[in-house]
């Protein structure tokens, strides 16, 4: 008998390899980090002990979700700044807390975004963090990957804080060399690291002079890691673009050579035919935020259109502040939904293109395609095993219609990122949840005090304080 670290048993496995195959009655076993033998369990009962074993009977087990955009420090923004388009909402949320934003707020709100993100089958997330207002705020988010075990991409952003409205200005205004030197610190430190890895990442065209963007490409081609930009998320960066550049956005960053296999174009939401064929000819990778642009009233990303071109599509939340949540589950459904309605194409996305593009499309999108976003012998073992026993998944007739059309947060029990569980049951392995959800609550409640936030229903101001101890 070979020794394995953990043998997953009777499961019914949606792989999503090449072929899409489906088995029931099978398992996975995993040795460390890797899927070491998939198939029959009595085949693998007969070859393999599991240091540990789970036996999935009558539970689905589909590679983890890939989170491709998200802003971990907006958790602490939750709720916050409603009803307002992008800009409005910006300035009158995000912008008036980032100098109040330390690490160790930052990291509460890292480690509570990415247990949703757990919760919600998300085993890798790429966090697009702009917040440096103070300094330590990126390796308080690194911090937070590796005390979860997430899979974690840092996108070290850039914001010209010089250009916030009065009343939110920073100590710190970062130079793009403080900017360019960081990126590189965070290459050279997780390298090698197993489960973390890093981005580049401008946050939008106004935040970078023609020379930044020069040195993003040498540092993305560098370093070999990805460039993520928010990209025509509303009209405002044609506008800025026309004026600035005479001429639109996607044309100037052909122009600028920030285009290619690995540049993740996150929202693209206002594109042109012209920007279609600019994206289909370089590769560009996309990550569509479809609750976000709703609750920010964007628009709607042309999605069909990008899949019938070959154009690679991954899901994301978005930060928590334009969301409110982190919940991945909400997004499956949302995108499936969005796109019928907006076309009027009751098929214009089904339920098997969602499970693509969570998966398989959120791995290209990183640049982990031979890694993760299936489950293939050889990869990494990332996985989330999914109970349908609940009153909204039950009678389930299919697990990809019941996963995208029928299913919550609480129908994922178990979550495996690279061979170690961080979550088994519905209970985290490696933090006191609870803990960490009441020390958030404090936090955020002291920020929204210190940078004049609150909401306002029915005309008076009200409030959530802290949990009672
Ligand atoms: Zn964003």
């Amino acid at each position: 008998m070979e020794k394995v670290s953990l043998l997953i048993k009777n499961a019914y496995l949606i792989t999503m390899d090449k072929n899409r195959n489906i088995f029931q009655e099978s398992g996975i076993a995993i040795n460390d980090d890797k899927i070491l033998a998939i198939g029959p369990t009595k085949d693998l009962e007969a070859r393999f002990e599991g240091e540990k074993t789970i036996d999935a009977k009558d539970k689905f087990v589909f590679p983890g979700f890939v989170n491709t955009h998200s802003h971990l420090f907006q958790v602490l923004l939750k709720g916050l700044g409603r009803d307002k388009l992008l800009y409005d909402w910006l300035n009158s949320s995000v912008r008036r807390a980032i100098k109040n934003i330390d690490p160790e707020a930052a990291y509460y709100a890292a480690l509570v975004g990415c247990i949703e993100n757990i919760r919600s089958g998300c085993t890798t997330i790429l966090d697009y963090q702009y917040c440096h207002g103070q300094l330590g705020i990126d390796d308080a988010v690194m911090k937070a990957f590796e005390d979860l075990g997430i899979r974690g991409i840092l996108g070290r952003g850039h914001t010209k804080v010089s250009g916030f409205p009065p009343g939110c200005e920073c100590e710190i205004d970062e130079t793009e060399e403080m900017f360019f030197n960081d990126v590189e610190r965070l290459a050279k430190k997780y390298a090698d690291h197993p489960t973390i890895g890093v981005a580049i990442s401008p946050a939008i065209v106004w935040d970078l002079s023609e020379n930044g963007y020069y040195k993003v490409r040498e540092l993305a081609n560098q370093y070999k890691i990805p460039i993520a930009m928010h990209t025509v998320e509303t009209e405002d960066d044609d506008e800025y673009c026309l004026k600035e550049h005479g001429m639109r956005l996607i044309p100037y960053l052909e122009k600028v050579g920030l285009l290619g296999p690995d540049y993740i174009a996150v929202h693209s939401v206002q594109m042109t035919p012209e920007d279609i064929d600019i994206f289909e000819k370089y590769d560009v990778k996309v990550s569509h935020n479809p609750v976000s642009n709703m609750i920010l009233a964007s628009g709607v990303a042309p999605v069909p259109e990008f899949l019938e071109r070959g154009i690679t599509v991954g899901l994301a939340t978005d930060g928590a502040a334009s969301n409110d949540t982190q919940d991945m589950m909400e997004v499956l459904k949302i995108t499936a939904l969005i796109h019928k309605l907006h076309t009027r194409n009751a098929a214009a996305i089904s339920a098997s293109q969602v499970l693509e593009m969570a998966t398989l499309g959120g791995a290209k999108c990183v640049q982990m395609e031979e890694k993760i976003g299936s489950l293939e012998v050889g990869k990494q073992a990332d996985l989330i095993i999914y109970n349908p026993k609940t009153a909204k998944s039950v009678p389930a007739a299919d697990p990809v219609s019941t996963l995208v059309y029928s299913s919550g947060e609480n129908n994922i029990e178990t979550v495996v990122v690279a061979g170690k569980v961080l979550m088994e049951n519905g209970s985290l392995t490696c933090i006191d949840e609870e803990e960490a959800l009441d020390k958030l609550q404090e936090i955020a409640y002291k920020i929204r005090e210190k940078s004049g936030l609150g909401n306002h229903q029915w005309g008076q101001k009200i409030t959530v304080y802290p949990f009672s101890k």
